[in-house]
């Protein structure tokens, strides 16, 4: 890798294919290289991140744009007429005053921002829509996966827009929900017997042998990244350009949480917000919590572990960005903790009576972890928060089945009605 750093496209690309995106650069040793389909660092291994030259934007240019992520295409590595191409068009999903939930918890002020409103009901379709567009302008054919579930949705409906193939690998014990979710976009899905780290570890091969793949979260993972900063860009413009106090995160590999960090930092840059302290908090499942054991224990390496949680969407047992969770959660003055999957179904049910949000096990992990953070005197009551739900409840039907659902069955008449009712009537 050299130090240059180039403003041109990668060969055999469209000039602009990358917008205002610069180079790749190691976030372990800073060494910078030219934009292309790599995602480690041949000086050290680490993990490549996008480098950009901003030009300046203004909030009324971002206004006038689309109602998708597009609308920050200037702040991400695509094309300045990305808009007009193929894509699911993600995003700009609704910022809720959680007022119900907010006396239910004791919080002064909580937004939820509803990622389940994406196409394929997770914040999924975010990443896999900027890494689309990377896999296109570097003449990749394929758009493939490994997933804990909502990846393969994502990465099977956008290339089923585009036209193209696609294959996904998920770990065999997935919910049925999110297996059919894929299969119904024709793409090519491969069940595997492991876990998600299992899984991935043969994605990684696959990726090293077989060539014009694009490997999302993998061989183009630098740009997938990136799409993860719009929650911090639309969290902060539905706000009317501020940035909030305090923000929970649900942590899988814990790229979404790096990334919202990082997109907070160059709205402040570029001057489109004001600057101000905020806190990162992040949330996992205790069966699958390798980064808050570390963060807890001190220590700045996660060691792998083995996941066993119904909150399958963030079981990823050896997560690729664990340090930068680490470094990112203390930097900013906040926590990340875990609670046990009883806590993660009763939030499930908490999201839902309070604000009529139908969560899966993720959403269930990060409302759970606000709760834990108020009792652990960690999260400031009186200051603005914001939580992200990621995912969509109907993906994730068994674990709230034994808790919810018709008690009794009568028959369609008015006496057995008046019957049932005079019992539970408030
Ligand atoms: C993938 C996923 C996450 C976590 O994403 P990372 O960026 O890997 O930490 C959170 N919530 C849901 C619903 C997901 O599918
Ligand atoms: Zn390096």
């Amino acid at each position: 890798m050299t130090t240059a750093i180039s403003t041109e496209a990668p060969t055999g690309c469209r000039p602009g294919a990358f917008g205002n995106a610069t180079h790749l650069i190691c976030r372990a040793c800073g060494a910078t290289g030219p934009l292309g389909p790599f995602y480690a660092c041949v000086e050290c291994f680490g993990p490549l991140e996008v480098g950009y030259e901003f030009p300046a934007v203004t909030r009324a240019e971002i206004e006038a744009g689309p109602k998708s992520i597009w609308r920050y295409a200037p702040l991400l590595p695509v094309p300045a007429d990305i808009a007009t191409f193929r894509s699911t068009d993600p995003g700009f999903t609704r910022l809720v005053d959680a007022r119900n939930l907010a006396d239910d918890l004791g919080l002064r002020q909580l937004w939820v921002k509803d990622d389940s409103g994406n196409p394929t009901h997770s914040f999924k379709d975010r990443v896999v829509a900027v890494a689309l567009s990377a896999a296109r302008e570097l003449g990749l054919k394929v758009l493939a996966c490994p997933s804990t579930g909502n990846l393969a949705n994502a990465v099977a409906a956008a290339a089923a827009r585009a036209g193209i193939r696609s294959v996904v690998l998920v770990p065999e014990n997935l919910e049925r929900q999110k297996i059919l979710a894929s299969a119904v976009y024709d793409t090519t899905l491969i069940a595997i017997e492991g876990t998600y780290d299992d899984v991935n570890k043969l994605a990684s091969e696959i990726a090293g042998e077989e060539e014009g793949w694009a490997f999302v979260n993998v061989n183009v993972r630098p740009y997938y990244a990136e799409g993860s900063k719009t929650l911090a860009y639309e969290i902060a413009e539905q706000l009317g350009w501020r940035i909030p106090d305090q923000i929970v995160i649900p942590v899988a590999s814990g790229s979404q949480l790096t990334k919202i960090d990082k997109g907070l930092q160059e709205l402040i840059k570029l001057g489109l917000v004001e600057e101000k302290p905020y806190k990162i908090f992040g949330a996992q499942a205790t069966g699958c919590s390798p980064i808050a054991q570390a963060y807890r224990a001190g220590h700045d390496v996660v060691r792998p572990v083995k996941p066993d949680t119904i909150a399958k969407s963030l079981a990823i047992g050896n997560p690729a960005d664990g340090p930068y969770v680490l470094d990112t959660v203390r930097r900013t003055g906040g926590v990340i903790t875990d609670v046990d999957d009883e806590t993660v179904v009763a939030n499930i049910q908490r999201l839902a009576r309070t604000e009529g949000i139908f969560a899966e096990t993720a959403g269930g992990v990060t409302v759970g972890v606000t709760a834990k953070l108020i009792a652990d005197s960690a999260l400031d009551p009186d200051a603005e928060t914001v939580v992200i739900n990621s995912g969509d409840g109907l993906k994730t039907l068994d674990a709230v089945a034994d808790k919810v659902g018709p008690k009794t069955t009568i028959p369609p008449r008015y006496e057995a009605f008046e019957d049932f009712w005079k019992d539970v009537r408030p």
